[in-house]
């Protein structure tokens, strides 16, 4: 029986995250998160894969990385180090904050994202 588009679109993702924290720096502190069953993004022709950074302050920040479906696996394979470079370099951006800013974006408008 041929698997049902969500299934199929839910296995595409976890291939690709599974790709990516293969890719990841060994210390990363990111973590991988499941899909959201939301559509968050507003590009429908992409896949979003989400990430977790979590400071010592305790605030979270959620890091994302797009991929266009148009993609096949070996071309994302291809694609891989700026796929991480991406989340590497939102993960710094978040971590070169002032433990302030942080509280602050956890009490604050969302507008505070990354
Ligand atoms: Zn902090």
């Amino acid at each position: 029986m041929p698997m049902s588009k969500d299934a199929e679109e839910a296995e595409v993702t976890q291939r690709i995250r599974a790709l990516i924290c293969d890719a990841l720096p060994l210390d990363t502190n990111l973590t991988p998160l499941p899909g959201f069953k939301l559509n968050l993004s507003a590009n429908p022709g992409f896949r979003k894969v989400f990430f977790a950074d979590r400071c010592s302050c305790g605030t979270s920040a959620l890091l994302s990385v797009e991929v266009s479906k148009e993609k096949t696996i070996p071309e994302i394979r291809e694609a891989l180090p700026s796929l991480v470079d991406r989340l590497v370099q939102q993960q710094r951006q978040f971590e070169s904050m002032p433990c302030d800013l942080h509280l602050q974006m956890r009490l604050g408008p969302a507008s505070s994202r990354v």
